[in-house]
């Protein structure tokens, strides 16, 4: 339930409910807007009985909070949740496009995308360093050098980072290098890699999982929240559906406003993953912002024909400047703002 303070209660009225709350044996997360704070409780509700927190000092009125995922939820935090990746907010009124390659492959193939994606207007780098694939056989990633090199084209290109980690005791060591942590799809509900990037106060991008629920998703958000780390943006990135012939996933773009009102969470989609093709992915990026999303994570490589994961749906980096192009009119005509690419970085 979420216990909602007057506009002028003190700070001495919010203390003494949310001391109550803990004396009752709830859990406390104090939520403040601008205009009032707002107290989540959760815990055991049937301890409540005959207690009434609605005639405690500075107590407007008590609300349950009716989903299963409380933290996550609109009911419990009514104003928009802005994730800062590394001083890029996603969330706000700007649209955020993180773009890079699938794998990162060496230094100048990383260091080229990261300049091409910059001057067309990308905020954040992707590029993953350690590869969850289908197969065994396949490119699994260059490890800890990838990380590396991530972070160097962070030092070159002052573009903030965000790189896949799959393994709990990895977080340590990726969160020395990365300003976020992906969670992929196929980790979504690996329920010890929750806890443990919930344990840190990064942000983590956290892809839906190609066979999960709406709701099992924001339940996967909510491990991080309820580990204290708040910092999660949502990421749609294509379901399993009937057709597989002309499309690697089926992208749900129906999640996206779905999302958005059930959570304050940032919501953005990835059009590569969900389309797997990539004439696609334009289309895609279109429709996505449209239909409200916070951004886009795009897959971007100097040679796709030659990447070692993901080629079939990646952009040159020609196309990815096109696509910003078109995503930048679509993003204006719902109200949104676009970043301005500094002269010295255009191509
Ligand atoms: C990726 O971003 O390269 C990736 C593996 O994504 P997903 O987990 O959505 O398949
Ligand atoms: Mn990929």
């Amino acid at each position: 339930m979420i216990v909602v303070m007057r506009p002028g209660a003190s700070e001495e009225d919010v203390a003494r409910v949310s001391e109550r709350l803990v004396a009752l044996g709830f859990g406390v997360h104090l939520s403040r807007g601008t205009e009032r704070t707002v107290i989540g409780a959760i815990g055991d509700k049937t301890v409540l009985n005959g207690v009434d927190l609605e005639v405690m000092e500075g107590v407007e009125r008590v609300v349950p909070i009716r989903q299963p995922f409380k933290l996550v939820s609109r009911e419990f935090h009514p104003e928009s949740t802005v994730v800062d990746v590394g001083g890029v907010p996603v969330g706000g009124p700007e649209v955020v496009v993180i773009a890079g390659p699938c794998s990162v492959e060496g230094r100048d193939q990383l260091l080229a995308t990261a300049r091409a994606c910059q001057a067309s207007g990308a905020r954040i780098l992707r590029g993953g360093a350690y590869k969850p694939r289908t197969s065994p056989y396949d490119f699994r990633g260059m490890g800890e050098e990838g990380l590396r090199l991530l972070a160097e084209a962070r030092e070159v290109t002052g573009l903030p980072v965000v790189t896949e980690v799959m393994r709990p005791d990895n977080v340590e060591l990726v969160a020395r290098y990365a300003d976020c942590f992906q969670i992929g799809a196929r980790n979504m509900q690996n329920f010890e890699l929750l806890r443990e990037v919930g344990a840190t106060r990064r942000p983590v991008l956290l892809k839906r999982g190609s066979g999960c629920t709406i709701q099992e998703w924001l339940m996967a958000a909510e491990y991080v929240l309820a580990g204290g780390n708040r910092q999660v943006i949502l990421c749609e990135r294509g379901i399993r559906a009937i057709d597989s012939q002309f499309t690697r996933y089926t992208l749900d773009l129906n999640a996206v406003p779905v999302a958005k009102e059930l959570s304050h969470l940032p919501v953005i989609v990835d059009p590569s993953h969900g389309t797997g093709r990539a004439n696609l992915v334009a289309p895609m990026s279109r429709a996505a912002i449209a239909a409200g999303a916070d951004g886009l994570i795009v897959e971007v490589h100097p040679n796709p024909a030659e990447a070692l994961s993901d080629g079939a749906q990646t952009l040159h980096c020609e196309a990815f400047g096109r696509l910003m192009d078109e995503v930048r009119a679509v993003a204006v005509a719902v109200g949104r703002q676009w970043p301005r690419v500094p002269a010295a970085l255009r191509a």
